[in-house]
């Protein structure tokens, strides 16, 4: 889903357990969420705190929401931003934008700052046709030099979502910048059972609904479409006067988000 654009350093009350599979990503962001809690553990012995992770993976498949839950767990403000936010903007703007977005950032430090499709911004050099290259640039280097302007200790963490690494500019890789990837794939069976449990939560279900059938039925299915099934199903039980949903309801919102997929693939790929 996308980033609002500029929220602001937000409370959040989004935990791990809103966040359903993903455990190894977990536990690595676990880590992080310490080095916010208790910097002086870490920096006692000479260490250095990371300043920030990349999160790769395909869309909806919790990236945003990982990231969320890192603050509501921490307890600290969540500042998010889309790199295609800074696409089509006029000179000098998006570099004023980060310069921004991190003074705020350090005013509410400790935080968490989530910077989604950070490709849009951090592509290698001549190889996005979206924005002007010297705009992009400008806002790239903007966002370098604020990374490097802060110590890990200053209690501010970056994370920036991408499903392209390949393609960015390695500057932003380098050591003490998103020197940490975290892989958020799409998730198998038992994490789509995961995921479905969560969502079903506040839907009123008959007793012999199948989750464990539901998530053989989902195969590839992100934890966006898994969301969007549950919502649906539950419209379509509410459109026939139904007083629970059921298998039946469930499987019609799997075929209807089956065909929105196929629709929207035939759009990114026109050579089909
Ligand atoms: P994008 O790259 O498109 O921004 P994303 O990886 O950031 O996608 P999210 O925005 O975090 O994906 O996911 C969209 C929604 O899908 C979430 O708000 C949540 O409702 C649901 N969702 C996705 N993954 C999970 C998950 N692992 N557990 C529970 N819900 C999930």
């Amino acid at each position: 889903s996308k980033a609002q654009l500029f929220e602001k350093g937000t409370k959040v009350n989004i935990t791990f357990k809103d966040v359903a599979g993903l455990d190894e990503a977990k536990v690595e962001v676990m880590e992080i969420v310490d080095f916010l809690k208790s910097p002086k553990k870490y920096t006692n012995l000479g260490g250095k705190i990371p300043k920030g992770a990349l999160l790769v993976g395909p869309p909806g498949t919790g990236k945003t929401l990982l990231a969320k839950a890192m603050a509501g767990e921490a307890q600290v403000p969540f500042f998010s931003v889309s790199g295609s936010d800074f696409v089509e903007m006029f000179v000098g703007v998006g570099a004023g934008r980060v310069r921004d977005l991190f003074k705020q950032a350090r005013e509410k430090a400790p935080c968490v700052i989530f910077i989604d499709e950070i490709d849009a911004i951090g592509r290698a050099r001549g190889r996005n046709a979206m924005m002007s290259n010297d705009e992009r640039e400008n806002t790239l280097n903007q966002l370098l030099v604020e990374m490097d302007g802060f110590s890990g200790e200053t209690g501010i963490i970056i994370l920036a979502a991408t499903n392209r690494p390949d393609v960015l500019d390695s500057a932003l890789l380098r050591p003490g910048r998103f020197d940490r990837q975290i892989s958020i794939d799409r998730p198998d069976i038992k994490g789509r059972e995961d995921i479905f449990k969560v969502h079903l939560k506040p839907i009123k279900t008959s007793q012999t609904l199948d989750i464990f059938k539901l998530a053989e039925q989902t195969p590839g299915f992100a934890g966006a479409d898994i969301a969007n099934i549950c919502n649906e199903a539950a419209l379509i039980a509410a459109r026939k006067g139904k007083d629970s949903v059921e298998m039946i309801d469930f499987q019609d919102a799997i075929d209807r988000v089956i065909g929105g997929l196929e629709k929207k693939n035939k759009i990114i790929s026109p050579d089909e």
